[in-house]
């Protein structure tokens, strides 16, 4: 037995999972009901992933509480009380905190213990896992339960260790608050973190300079507070609003639409944009038509809608044009914001265009474009992730015959089902690359993931089998039918994170799986109904 702080690692266990935010906490609970050990490592102080490091001022969910939130305690979700319509980063760590308490979870949980690698022993059938305080636990499942968005990406600028004033990123922001009273704060960046936190920095700073590389799209989030009528009607009515987030394609049911945006009159269109846009939901949005994702034609209609809405709200007619967005609406994650484009409006916010005016450098006194430099006290980076694959691949993971993840995938990541990879037997991965994940309600794809995985663990030891390892004609198979259905939509017009592209040096492959949550969900019970279809079943 080694000791970290005041936590026991146990030598041996059934399963190491890696990570303890919403995939690594309902994973310990699912296998401990089946009787298993595992033991958890975060390498965080605390529960809730991305809840717990994303701590930037205005972080907020996209999706609404009384939907972002798990579903396998009937109690829990009866019982929590949710407060606000989206909730805010404070908010959901404290559901995850209490999800901890509520489960017993913290006791096998590892803290601030980040897993450097782990390796496959084919005699044994068992993982080595290795951790940075080198801890050696053997483990028959290793599970990473690391998220999609969570190893940060700070920009490829010269300079940014020469600033003199302070730096901070969204994704790692610090613990206690930051007051930006009377400062000049510069900002590079503007995804969904940006997008949120530029407004209230905004309200605090001297003086905000955002420095825009590519605009987004965003919509009005419309947040307030739940009122106690519609929290009553949806615990009313749960298992049955369940079902339908788990059949729906985005893990947020919403009305089919029907008709193609081509069809319609102007005026039909126009109220329908209208309708998503006053109900501050992006899947409405983005499922006001059939065709969005795969008419480029059908596309444009929102997109010019959109940009009349940001010309209305931006007075800066030059400002208004660089907000808006030339990509097709959707292929880069829209966002979801209070107060956005007007801030544009305030006398101490300026907007750089870094397409006209190309970032050079970071300097000692704050940020230079080919045009002239901006003095700062503070900087801010909101820059993003080395989404999907980065933290899967930021782990020395050595399969059969000491293959490496991170060499394996160097053309892009090959799974089967988003769920598994051929060489690395006993490997689970909870929404990996070619599965649904970012592009649904992360919650929903969570849960689907974890029980799958659980089934399976299930499954090879009522059989009395000892390892489960995708084959790789299934893997080249599911790669390709992701490859084909990302090759009908409109996604690969932009650059993103999706596509890996925000990385320099990563290969450009869609990565996330667009058939939808229910079809997705289909496929893998349809898997193992037929005996885990397309995997090895080891002895
Ligand atoms: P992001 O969407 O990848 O945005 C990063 C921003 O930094 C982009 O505007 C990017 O410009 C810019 N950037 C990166 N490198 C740069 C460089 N060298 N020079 C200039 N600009 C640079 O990252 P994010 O905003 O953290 O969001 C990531 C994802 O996390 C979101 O899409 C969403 O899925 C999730 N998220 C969700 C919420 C929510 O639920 N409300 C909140 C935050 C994040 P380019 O676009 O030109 O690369």
């Amino acid at each position: 037995m080694t000791t970290i702080e005041t936590r026991t690692v146990p030598p041996r266990v059934d399963a190491v999972i890696v990570g303890a935010g919403f995939s690594g906490m309902y994973l310990l609970h699912k296998l401990r009901e089946q009787n298993l050990t595992a033991v958890v490592f975060e390498a965080g102080a605390g529960v809730g992933g991305t809840w717990y490091w994303n701590r930037y001022p205005g972080a907020r969910v996209d999706v609404e509480s009384l939907a972002y939130s798990y579903s396998f305690s009937e109690d829990l979700e009866q019982e929590y009380p949710w407060r606000e319509r989206y909730p805010t980063q404070p908010e959901i760590l404290k559901y995850a905190n209490h999800v901890a308490d509520r489960f017993d979870l913290r006791r096998d949980i590892v803290f601030r213990t980040r897993v450097t690698g782990a390796g496959w022993d084919d005699d044994s059938r068992t993982w080595l896992v290795r951790t940075e305080h080198e801890d050696a636990v053997t483990a028959r499942f290793l599970i990473m339960a690391t998220g999609c968005l969570s190893t940060p990406k700070l920009p490829e600028i010269p300079g940014i260790e020469t600033f003199k004033g302070a730096s901070y990123q969204t994704s790692r922001w610090p613990h206690e608050d930051v007051d930006f009273t009377g400062k000049r704060v510069g900002i590079i960046g503007t995804g969904s973190s940006g997008v949120q936190s530029i407004p209230v920095i905004a309200e605090q700073a001297a003086d905000l300079t955002v420095f825009q590389r590519t605009p987004s799209f965003s919509l009005p989030a419309r947040n307030r507070p739940l009122r106690p009528d519609e929290i009553a009607d949806m615990r009313a009515t749960y298992r049955a609003y369940r079902k339908a987030q788990r059949e729906s394609s985005g893990g947020v049911p919403v009305v089919v639409p029907t008709k193609s945006a081509l069809e319609v009159s102007d005026e039909e269109r126009d109220a329908a944009f209208e309708q998503a846009w006053e109900s501050g939901s992006l899947v409405n949005l983005l499922s006001t038509f059939t065709d969005f994702a795969i008419s480029q034609e059908a596309n444009d209609t929102c997109r010019n809608w959109i940009h009349g809405k940001i010309r209305e709200i931006v007075r800066d007619p030059r400002t208004a044009a660089d907000l808006c967005p030339e990509y097709p609406v959707g292929t880069k994650r829209p966002c979801l914001d209070t107060n956005y484009y007007e801030t544009y409006n305030r006398p101490n916010v300026h907007l750089v265009s870094l397409r006209r005016t190309p970032l050079v450098e970071v300097t000692e006194k704050g940020i230079r474009t080919s045009e002239r430099e901006y003095e700062f006290d503070a900087i801010v980076y909101a820059t993003g992730f080395d989404a999907m694959t980065g933290a899967l691949t930021g782990v020395d993971i050595r399969g059969r015959d000491g293959l490496s993840l991170k060499e394996t995938w160097s053309a892009g990541p090959r799974t089967y089902l988003g769920i598994g990879s051929s060489g690395f037997p006993n490997l689970f991965m909870i929404t990996g690359p070619g599965s649904p994940s970012v592009l649904s309600n992360m919650i929903v794809s969570i849960e689907q993931h974890v029980e799958w995985v659980a089934g399976a663990i299930a499954h090879l030891d009522r059989e009395g089998l000892r390892a489960i390892e995708a084959t790789p004609e299934a893997q080249d198979a599911w790669v390709a039918h992701v490859n084909e259905l990302a090759g009908y939509t409109l996604y690969p017009k932009a650059n993103s994170w999706y596509m890996g592209t925000n990385v320099p040096g990563k290969t450009r492959v869609f990565m996330p799986y667009v058939g939808g949550v229910g079809e997705y969900r289909k496929k893998c019970d349809d898997v193992a109904a037929r005996g885990y279809e397309g995997f090895s079943l080891i002895a």
